[in-house]
């Protein structure tokens, strides 16, 4: 039997999936398919605990990694993507990406980018988070700042009407979190887009002038026409998904390189409570007008699980680190990695290789040697890091060794893998492939330098809105 044929459908539900299947909707209505891998949980699925919730929304059940398994690459797999365990945190395009993009033949008009910033920003109902919803331990964080005269600031959140949990990181159980599953989604729903859950692409294929997407669904694979094809299943699975059509793709990986420092503080922290991230320095990013080498640091709070694990270390040790949890308040950073990565086929499933440059292991060593003088700045008694080297520490970390296995390394914000400039031309549209476009992270032609769900949802809108115009929309 000949597979239905709609007009367009989007695969992934995330920051890209979710707003370019709204777009596309306004245009098309019930023409619209949004497939999603995951399934479709709602907020009493959501019950605080981390051993339940991490294999549920986490991709690999939170074990995800580079091949080497040197740094952990977080991404979420429900409707909602990655927005449902992320920390809501909201950053306006920086401009810098005018000048950095246009070495890669991207043309980016920032005044329109900054209107859909202005859409997407009411769409997910952001604000800065208020003074008296910043937890102990990111004041910590602001505190040390402030003494050392380090630019810093309260963020931004798409959490309106937050009761500060700090399960953010679970999915929210309070439908307070704007999530693109409880923001984008029913919206996309109610112009009449149609949501299919528990839908993975595998592959697609061109086909009578229309593409047929191969899908595995809890009843066995089917097919399904559509005209138009955006590709929005995140930086991992897109490059994949383009590989197994038979579509060159999976160079160009960037992350944001992530590891953490905490303070340690004679009076309770109380980390796990409140919202976990909240204020962020931005003295050494090199973004928004800033001239610094290159990362941002941000306090960061996590429940003891997932705690448990970043210290890296055995024994007593480890006893003695978690005895402290209480204590601890944590800093993480945001290095805007040079290094260019990829993404290939290994048995039909996707290999991640990310070889760090010396600009990412100098930046991360200047993390460890800033985030020792921020807590000691804000009245830490000692500083742990994460570093197989130098755990905990009453005196500057020097310039410590950073390679593979020597210290925690994780990303939440991967970049690339089919990006504008390469793989995609400067919009979004997959070179040499009619109907077919890419509008997530992996578009992205190199790590922004700020956490970047906004300028994935902006630039989402803006493809998905240039697509449907081109077809007659
Ligand atoms: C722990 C964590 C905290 C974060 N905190 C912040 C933050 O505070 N602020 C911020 O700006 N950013 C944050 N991020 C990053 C941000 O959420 C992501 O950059 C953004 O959601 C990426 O959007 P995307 O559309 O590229 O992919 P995703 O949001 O990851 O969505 C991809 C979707 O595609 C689905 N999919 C995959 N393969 C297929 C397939 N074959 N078929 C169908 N569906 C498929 C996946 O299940 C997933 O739902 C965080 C991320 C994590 C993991």
């Amino acid at each position: 039997m000949k597979p239905p044929r709609i007009k367009a459908a989007v695969i992934g539900s995330g920051a890209g999936g979710a707003h370019a299947a709204y777009a596309l909707a306004q245009a098309w209505g019930d023409g619209v398919a949004l497939l999603e891998a995951g399934k479709h949980l709602t907020a009493k699925d959501f019950t605080q605990l981390e051993s339940e919730m991490i294999p549920k929304l986490y991709a690999g059940a939170g074990t995800q990694a580079s091949e080497d398994g040197s740094i952990g690459v977080l991404q979420g797999k429900a409707v909602g993507g990655s927005t449902v365990i992320n920390d809501a945190l909201c950053f306006r395009p920086p401009p810098e990406i005018r000048d950095r993009w246009a070495a890669y033949g991207v043309d980016v008009d920032l005044s329109g980018l900054s209107l859909l910033a202005d859409e997407v920003e009411a769409l997910l109902n952001v604000q800065r988070i208020p003074k008296e919803m910043i937890n102990r331990a990111n004041y910590l964080v602001g505190l040390g700042a402030a003494k050392l005269g380090w630019s810093g600031e309260r963020l931004h959140h798409n959490a309106a009407g937050c009761l500060q949990c700090g399960f953010r990181h679970l999915g929210c159980a309070y439908d307070a979190k704007r999530s693109t599953n409880v923001s984008i989604v029913p919206r996309f729903e109610q112009l009449g887009g149609q949501l299919l859950a528990e839908h993975a692409v595998h592959h697609l294929e061109r086909r009578g002038g229309a593409w047929v997407l191969h899908t595995d669904t809890p009843t066995g694979r089917v097919e399904l026409e559509a005209e138009h094809v955006v590709v929005c299943a995140g930086v991992v699975q897109t490059p994949t998904l383009l590989l197994r059509s038979g579509i060159d793709a999976g160079r160009n990986v960037q992350l944001h390189v992530q590891t953490v420092a905490w303070g340690d503080f004679a009076e309770p922290v109380e980390q796990h409570a409140g919202i976990p991230m909240s204020y962020g320095v931005l003295e050494h990013s090199d973004v928004y007008g800033h001239t610094g080498p290159g990362f941002l640091i941000e306090g960061v709070g996590v429940q003891p699980l997932s705690f448990s694990v970043q210290p890296q270390a055995e024994g007593p040790l480890h006893e003695e680190i978690l005895g402290r949890y209480r204590h601890l308040a944590g800093a993480l950073s945001l290095v805007r990695s040079t290094s260019r990565g990829s993404i290939t086929l290994k048995n039909d499933r996707p290999s991640i290789d990310y070889p760090l440059v010396e600009h990412d292991a100098e930046r991360l060593a200047d993390f460890y040697e800033r985030a020792f003088e921020l807590f000691m700045a804000a009245g830490a008694e000692r500083v742990l890091l994460a570093h197989r080297e130098t755990r905990w520490t009453t005196s500057a970390p020097g310039r410590l060794p950073i390679g593979a296995g020597k210290q925690y390394l994780y990303t939440a914000h991967p970049f690339g893998g089919a990006t504008r400039g390469d793989v995609c031309d400067g919009v979004g549209r997959v070179k040499g492939q009619d109907g077919l476009w890419v509008l997530d992270g992996s578009a992205i032609p190199e790590a922004l330098g700020v956490n970047p769900q906004v300028t994935i949802a902006a630039l989402a809108l803006e493809g998905a809105r240039r697509l449907s115009a081109e077809a007659g929309g």
